[in-house]
């Protein structure tokens, strides 16, 4: 049927949450008030987890994809008209309400934001949740007085979505950037996105003590975990760690002793419910701090019908960068 349309739809399957490609019509997607065009989605660690069925997905049937680009056809609010060029991340996309894996979607106005002119609907979605979420943090450390003359700043999880942008961003800030991955082969693409250095995992631990030498102004944090714990443990008096991730698991095993005795902060940083504001604030300010210039370093374009291996790979801590999801190819 010529008005059909392709879409990853996440499904229940003997009680397991499957994902698969379907044909839909505008008649089947959700009841809202802006109908747009899709050209781009991405690939998020959350996403990895909705495609492979990890639960991410609150409602069924879902279509996954927690970022879009794309261009308005209908609209029913005054705020956007047919053609403007929109993007969307997060506002519970491919867990309450359906995403980006979709070659049209009907979406609430007040989750979409203009097109900034600074960026292509394609480079927009190679920043995506991770580039904004990465940008987040940036102001977190910002608005907690973490300056670039302050000292070395560490990225955790470097080599992935959010990890690559965070250490970019610095980079072009002035900030002496500490990259620490897992992945040896990643070293030379870090140092490319401006990261002085880069650490392994192993020494990133220190020595794995709930209060350790003092050796970072701040930190951004894609794992959680252990790796937080160890980071906290490890931030110089009056510093501030943004924890944006759990990568390598959600827990914390760590004590107070960092904060009440060196007065560091722990800045929580979440993308997916921040007002407009917040959101409008990051993509200016992702305009000006990014050099789009690492932009082909930093992601690569994958056609749609790749994403169950892809989802599957990002869950395995195998993916560099970002990938812009092409949901018409
Ligand atoms: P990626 O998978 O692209 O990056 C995660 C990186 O963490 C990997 O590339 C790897 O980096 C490292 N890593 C993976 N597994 C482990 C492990 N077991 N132990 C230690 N390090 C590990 O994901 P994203 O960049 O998309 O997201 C990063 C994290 O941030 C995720 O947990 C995601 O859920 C979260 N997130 C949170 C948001 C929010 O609003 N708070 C928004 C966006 C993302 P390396 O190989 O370099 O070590």
């Amino acid at each position: 049927m010529s008005d059909s349309f392709r879409a990853l739809v996440i499904e229940d399957q003997d009680g397991k949450q499957k994902a698969g490609f379907k044909n839909l019509t505008v008649a089947d997607l959700p009841d809202e008030d802006v109908l747009v065009e899709v050209s781009y989605s991405t690939l998020n660690y959350k996403d990895g987890l909705a495609v492979c069925g990890k639960g991410i997905a609150r409602r069924l049937p879902m279509v996954g994809g927690i970022d879009l680009a794309g261009t308005v056809l209908e609209s029913k609010s005054g705020e956007f008209k047919p053609g403007d060029k929109v993007i969307v991340n997060g506002f519970g996309l491919s867990e309450l309400f359906w995403g980006g894996y979709s070659q049209k979607q009907k979406l609430k106005s007040d989750w979409l934001i203009k097109l900034p002119d600074a960026f292509t609907m394609q480079e927009a979605m190679a920043i995506g949740t991770a580039g904004y979420t990465s940008m987040l943090c940036v102001l977190a450390l910002e608005k907690a007085g973490v300056t670039p003359d302050k000292g070395e700043v560490l990225v955790t999880g470097a080599a992935g979505g959010v990890g690559s942008f965070a250490v970019a961003i610095l980079a072009k800030l002035g900030y002496n950037v500490v990259a620490s991955s897992g992945r040896e082969e990643t070293h030379e693409y870090l140092k490319k996105l401006g990261a002085s250095s880069v650490i392994s995992r192993e020494e990133t631990m220190g020595k794995g003590r709930p209060f350790d030498k003092e050796r970072w102004a701040g930190a951004v944090d894609c794992v959680g975990s252990n790796i937080l714990a160890a980071v906290i443990a490890q931030i110089n008096y009056g510093g501030a760690v943004a924890a944006c991730g759990l990568a390598g698991g959600n827990d914390l095993p760590t004590s107070v002793l960092p904060f009440i005795l060196r007065g560091v902060s722990l800045l929580g940083v979440d993308s997916v419910m921040a007002s407009k504001a917040v959101r409008e604030e990051a993509w200016a300010r992702l305009a000006t701090d990014l050099d789009k210039s690492l932009f082909d370093d930093m992601t690569r374009l994958e056609p749609m019908s790749k994403l169950p291996e892809l989802a599957a790979d990002i869950l395995k801590g195998q993916i560099q960068g970002r990938v812009v999801i092409d949901v018409n190819a």
